[in-house]
């Protein structure tokens, strides 16, 4: 039975049984706590919490999963993916453990004929929480199933709570025995491969009071809603109802895996024997059709690849996937070959993967391609990291490993199994300690941004199922109410002056920050008080919370209030916005299609947009952005909102259809032209002239295969190039020259200074060498040598020391002396300098110019050496030259 087929017959049985279909939500989860929906009742959340009221009593639905916690284990067992589809009913105070026992057993066991899955009941085993009698005696008395098939399992495993305060309760799980080919006997409590677990029912039964971890808890009674929440892997069943291994062998996975296979030129033997020689590429396999598929399924809900959160993850699969390609000797780009055989073994059940195939394969080629340069330039880093270690003696720095990960991301097991093709270990533990600390940076930052605190549960019930009614699109100042009001972190009756406040309104002229546009700010006032907002969050769908800081007289929650925003500041923030869009669409025209948008920021006056794209833009392409930019600006668009269908959005060619529910309204702005259109909740201009002038200031690397360009917009635009007109007209005035002609007229002065430094040192060659014919004279004798040394005090370079040495050695040579030693030290750049140079006669005498230099260094705090004849060297101490000078002396004399 194909998967799809597994999914419709799960929710036709359950809709006879009176529950109501609800399409699966996006894979990014609606809850800002979580990034991913990982289990099927994630979007019901606020229902079980109480903070909603749930429009049904009974649903069914089969939601997309993401569980990256398993990411270890796919492939290495047979029932773990990344991506996977869990298939729930639920109960909301309606139907309890009686009737979500029986009719999972009714569905599971209905022969396939009558439209169940006809599992052989003689197969199946239940566990149940080891204190639920209720559930024990259901198993037995009203299913009949046999006692010795039932087992009793701890808090560990059977237990549901969310480690919070609030509702928890005992789960019962269902098992299928897959033979005695797959494990021990003894049912799931001693074998979870030959025992898999399928369904897992969970009984929300009691008020939890304190929670201390998974198994230590205060109950503090029985809930007065009790509510059912199942789930059932629909991999899962079909690995047994398609008689197959494993999960990466079912209709919806397998074809990938086929195909990797193929490009790889391996067989697949579909061993899960660790010891067996094939494990090592089957388990690549399995994991590769796991992580293709995954990645399809994240793009298709608007996920990009990013070094953050569900970016990075999906970063991560993509990696992963295409490194175990290369792992098995595959070094081309593979997506192009894997992503649409996914594509076609998903469409069935998810049109949208193929209808919008045109856009997830240009961003999944892209992370692939900019993978594939960056593991050729961290290539190139690593083996010279390496070398140095290896030449050291030492292991590859944790900072090296890092750098490569964090600067060139370069992944670790990358660098983990090059160095050790180099016979060099790697420091893992500095590397993970490095990798810590960047987390829990990034963590905090994130954290502090969204909310001020990490619990949401007061904003859920702040929120109580009413939408803050945003009216900032047409007023600037609204009438409402102060529906909630927060003091550190806590609901308050009201609030005095000089108090931080968060301040729940009904309707809100304010825009609370998202996608990429600033919060607005303003006052709240309202009888006899006046509240100055600094920032406006949205913690969770639906909300606006105002922070704000009381500046007048005290505030009661409740009151009539009225919401008015810094409206300078917003028209500011806007011309920004509708600029953020004309630039993204200008990049494409002029870089192309694959310049996809990575994220952005807009707030009065300035923007910056993060794009994926692997090299600088030249100048000429920024010169073309910029200019393109001002020609939208000039030609003065009407700027249009249009509240549509996703699809009839889609089918404008609405670009950046990020973290948007499917079957919702969606809001398009498009400039009029059509020059753009995006999905966009923010706030704009009406005609895009009002945005003045842009100015683009730069463009920058973000992180790998991440460019950025900042823009000014309206006066701040303006500003910019005031103050560069200014620059230049100073530049004018200082040349003397025409603004035109400054250009000429820096480079010939820079020609000018070129020609005047060489004369002047060739000036100072010929001044040193009539200084030379002096220094003849200073020459001594010490012993049979003929000595000679000298200070030359500032020098140019090292060269000048070389040429006099050289030139007072012959000198000395021609008036007749045997045995000469000339040394000379000098000052250039603050750093003392020397050069000795020993003839013939002085080195059978023992003395060879290398030795001398590294004495004289070593007087002056450095090192140096060369031939017998002539040597170099240098320190740090200036204040040592003549100590220097000393030692060459000392070693001729004892010569
Ligand atoms: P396991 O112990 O096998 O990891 P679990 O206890 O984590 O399972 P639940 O959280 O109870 O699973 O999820 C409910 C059902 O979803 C499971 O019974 C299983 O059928 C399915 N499921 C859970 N995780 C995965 C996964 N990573 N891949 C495929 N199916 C899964
Ligand atoms: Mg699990």
């Amino acid at each position: 039975m194909q998967t799809h087929e597994i999914a419709r017959r799960w929710n036709a049985f359950f809709e006879k049984n009176d529950h109501s279909v609800v399409p699966s939500a996006s894979l990014v989860s609606p809850d800002p706590s979580l990034l991913f929906t990982v289990a099927g009742m994630v979007p019901f959340i606020p229902y079980f919490l109480g903070q909603q009221t749930p429009p049904y009593i009974r649903a069914v639905s089969v939601q997309k999963c993401i569980r990256t916690a398993d990411i270890e284990e796919v492939g290495r067992t047979a029932r773990h993916g990344t991506f996977f589809q869990m298939a729930g009913n639920f109960s909301f105070g309606d139907y309890f453990k009686e009737g979500a026992i029986t009719m999972a057993w009714e569905l599971l066991t209905t022969p396939q004929e009558d439209g169940g899955y006809g599992l052989d009941p003689e197969r199946l085993w239940a566990t149940v929480y080891t204190e639920d009698e209720e559930a024990y005696s259901i198993w037995r008395d009203v299913v009949k199933l046999p006692e010795d098939r039932i087992q009793r399992i701890g808090k560990e495993d059977n237990y549901w709570h969310t480690g919070q305060p609030g509702p928890g309760g005992p789960c019962s799980e269902i098992f299928y025995d897959r033979g005695p080919a797959y494990g021990n006997a003894g049912g799931p409590a001693a074998d979870d491969t030959r025992y898999l677990e399928i369904w897992n029912l969970v009984f929300m039964q009691y008020q939890l009071a304190d929670v201390r971890s998974q198994a230590d808890f205060d109950v503090a009674g029985e809930l007065a809603n009790k509510n059912i929440d199942t789930g059932l892997g629909l991999e899962r069943l079909a690995m047994i109802l398609q008689g197959v291994e494993n999960m990466y062998e079912t209709d919806q996975v397998r074809p990938v895996l086929d195909r990797a296979a193929e490009l790889a030129g391996v067989t697949y033997t579909s061993t899960e024997d660790a010891e067996d020689p094939n494990f090592a590429n089957d388990m690549r396999l399995r994991y590769i059709a796991d992580h293709i598929r995954s990645a399809l399924m994240l793009i298709s809900d608007g996920v990009v690849p990013g070094n953050e959160a569900g970016g990075y993850v999906l970063r991560r699969l993509i990696r992963r996937a295409v490194r175990a390609m290369r792992l098995m000797g595959v070094t081309n780009a593979v997506l192009p070959e894997l992503l649409p055989i996914s594509r076609d073994a998903m469409r069935g059940t998810y049109p949208q993967v193929a209808e919008d195939f045109e856009r997830i394969s240009r961003i999944a080629y892209a992370e692939e391609r900019a993978f594939l340069r960056t593991i050729a330039a961290g290539t190139t880093r690593l083996e010279s990291s390496v070398a140095q270690a290896r030449a050291a003696g030492t292991q590859l720095s944790g900072n090296a490993a890092f750098e490569l990960h964090d600067t060139f991301g370069f992944p670790i097991d990358l660098t983990l199994e090059m160095a050790e093709e180099a016979g060099v270990s790697v420091d893992q533990s500095k590397f993970t300690e490095l990798m810590q600390e960047q987390r829990e940076r990034a963590r905090k930052d994130a954290k502090a941004k969204k909310t001020g605190h990490a619990d949401t549960s007061l904003y859920y019930q702040a929120h109580a199922g009413q939408d803050t009614v945003f009216t900032g699109y047409t007023e600037h100042t609204t009438e409402s109410q102060i529906r909630s009001l927060l003091v550190n972190g806590e609901e308050a009756g009201f609030a005095e002056q000089g108090q931080q406040v968060e301040v729940v309104l009904d309707a809100s002229p304010f825009y609370a920050e998202a996608g990429g546009q600033a919060a607005d700010t303003g006052l709240i006032t309202g009888d006899g008080f006046v509240i100055e907002i600094q920032d406006v969050q949205s913690p969770i769908n639906g909300l606006s919370v105002h922070q704000g800081v009381i500046r007048e007289g005290e505030a009661p929650a409740g009151a009539q209030a009225v919401g008015a925003i810094d409206l300078r500041r917003r028209l500011d923030a806007q011309k920004a916005h509708s600029a953020t869009h004309i630039i993204h669409a200008a990049l494409h025209q002029i870089l192309g299609e694959d310049a996809v948008q990575a994220g952005s920021f807009n707030k009065e006056g300035y923007l910056r947009f993060d794009f994926r794209w692997q090299d600088a833009m030249s100048d000429a392409a920024r010169q073309e952005v910029e200019e393109l930019a001002n020609i939208a600006i000039r030609d003065n668009f009407f700027v249009n909102t249009i509240e549509t269908s996703l699809k009839d959005a889609q089918a404008m060619g609405a670009m950046s259809l990020f973290g948007e529910k499917y079957g919702d309204r969606v809001r398009v702005v498009e400039i009029d032209g059509p020059w753009s259109r995006e999905l966009c909740g923010g706030t704009h201009v009406t005609n895009t002239a009002e945005i003045g002038t842009l100015a683009l200031l730069n463009e920058q690397s973000v992180g790998s295969g991440n460019r950025r360009v900042e823009a000014l917009v309206g006066l701040d635009a303006f500003d910019h190039f005031a103050a560069e007109r200014t620059l230049v007209n100073q530049l004018s005035t200082l040349l003397k020259a025409p603004t035109a002609d400054i250009p000429g007229r820096v480079e010939q002065t820079l020609h000018k200074l070129r020609q005047l430094e060489k004369e002047l040192a060739e000036l100072r060659a010929q001044q040193m060498l009539a200084q030379a014919g002096q220094l003849v004279d200073k020459a001594e004798t010490v012993g049979q040598v003929t000595l000679l040394t000298h200070n030359l005090g500032d020098i140019s370079s090292a060269d000048d020391l070389r040429s006099t040495v050289l030139d007072l050695r012959d000198r000395l040579t021609k008036a007749g002396n045997q045995n000469i030693v000339v040394g000379m030290v000098g000052t250039s750049n603050n750093r003392p300098l020397v050069v000795i140079s020993a003839n013939e006669g002085a080195q059978t005498l023992g003395l060879k110019a290398g030795d001398l230099v590294k004495a004289a260094s070593q007087m002056l705090g450095g090192g140096g050496g060369g031939k017998p004849d002539l040597a170099q060297g240098g320190g740090q101490d200036v204040t040592k030259l003549d100590e220097a000078l000393t030692s060459i002396r000392q070693e001729v004399e004892t010569a």
